[in-house]
């Protein structure tokens, strides 16, 4: 049996999701722009997934486009916003801690002659609003932040961070990485102050290759694909049904659960921290103040690799900080001022609904297990 806490890199689809793209590939195969029956039963199942997701947001359906997943999402809002208001500013804010689908859109709009600046984390691990506050200025075209960081778990307030932006500068555009924390915290575009949210399916029990981007009405936006003109002409390309429908049925599935969710991680990580605190080895990363769903701790003197490859071999699925790195150091470790023998020892575990406390019991036991037996870096 397969212990997979690893849910912040991806998730298993749920039978709601597989069903509802089963039925769009067999029996709703049609292309949503053609003029017949076919095309208009296709075009409604697009219908109804925006729906649900709008739902989930608090916004409008025609407020969501659909793309490829968040890469694509961050990408259109970084340089379809600037692209689209070039006169609001030379300047973008963000943070150190950014997915990299963030930071790489932000380089090449430095390339383009934009300042950027990335908020570093404070002393406590956060970037508080009055950070956010002092950064922007009138010729801030753009702030860029995530609402929960995907390595470690911050929370970011994002609606006393948006707040506080468009006071000091209401011409500054916003825009949301809600990836890590869409469907997992509560999160509603009527309080949030946003101009563009990204949001992924595969976070959220639905397939690899879909996600979305909420843009306020009124926004303009420059697209990144053109050709064919769908999705409003903000992302060009027939549109891919069965994901679509896929990704609004984990929506529809996976939202009113949410509270439900929440409280079954916090009785999870309470569990995982009390077995850790006991492991002398053990030092956590994670804020108790971040999602419960993420807790990034690292095993003093055995490498991360090393112990995710001996927990692999009992079936246990971790992160080495975070998946998209790939081995390289992380950067969020870093931001958080962690020395390079603690970056070099993290682990990531993130949980699901379907994690249970067995699964926990036997990731501390693997961990001690490795303790016992793998040789120790340094000594
Ligand atoms: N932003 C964050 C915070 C993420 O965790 C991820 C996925 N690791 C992405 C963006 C990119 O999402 P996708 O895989 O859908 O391109």
């Amino acid at each position: 049996m397969e212990i997979y806490l690893d849910n912040s890199a991806t998730t298993r689809v749920c039978t709601a999701a597989c069903n509802a793209a089963v039925s769009a590939m067999r029996d709703c195969y049609g292309n949503p722009s053609s003029l017949h029956h076919m095309g208009f039963q296709a075009e409604k199942l697009m219908d109804t997934a925006r729906s649900q997701i709008a739902r989930a947001l608090g916004c409008m359906e025609e407020e969501l486009v659909f793309t490829s997943g968040a890469t694509e999402s961050n990408n259109l809002a970084v340089t379809g916003l600037t692209a689209a208001y070039p006169r609001a500013g030379k300047k973008i804010v963000t943070t150190a801690i950014e997915h990299p689908s963030v930071l790489e859109p932000c380089r090449r709009m430095e390339e383009a002659g934009y300042t950027v600046v990335r908020l570093p984390l404070d002393e406590n691990g956060q970037i508080t609003p009055e950070a956010f506050g002092a950064a922007v200025d009138t010729d801030t075209a753009l702030v860029s932040f995530m609402l929960v960081n995907n390595e470690v778990g911050t929370l970011l307030d994002a609606q006393r961070i948006c707040r506080i932006i468009k006071q000091k500068s209401p011409g500054t555009m916003i825009h949301i990485d809600a990836v890590q924390g869409f469907c997992k915290v509560p999160f509603r575009l009527k309080q949030v102050l946003a101009d563009t949210v990204s949001i992924s399916g595969h976070k959220i029990y639905a397939p690899k290759g879909i996600g979305a981007l909420y843009i306020r009405k009124g926004v303009r936006i420059r697209p990144l694909v053109v050709g064919g003109g769908q999705e409003r002409n903000l992302r060009s390309g027939t549109e891919s049904v069965p994901l679509a429908a896929a990704f609004g049925a984990a929506v529809a599935e996976t939202y009113p659960r949410l509270e439900q969710h929440l409280a079954w991680y916090r009785e999870l990580r309470a569990g995982l921290l009390e077995q850790l605190a006991e492991i002398p080895e053990a030092v956590i990363h994670s804020s108790p103040e971040g999602v419960p769903y993420i807790v990034n701790f690292s095993v003093r003197g055995i490498r991360s690799e090393i112990m995710l490859h001996h927990l692999e071999k009992d079936g246990i699925y971790v992160s080495s900080g975070s998946a998209c790195a790939k081995g390289a150091q992380s950067h969020v470790l870093q931001a958080l001022g962690l020395p390079r023998a603690d970056i070099d020892t993290a682990i990531r575990v993130s949980f699901s609904p379907e994690t249970d406390k067995t699964q926990i019991d036997a990731l501390v036991l693997g961990i001690k297990k490795g303790l016992a037996t793998l040789a120790r870096q340094g000594r």
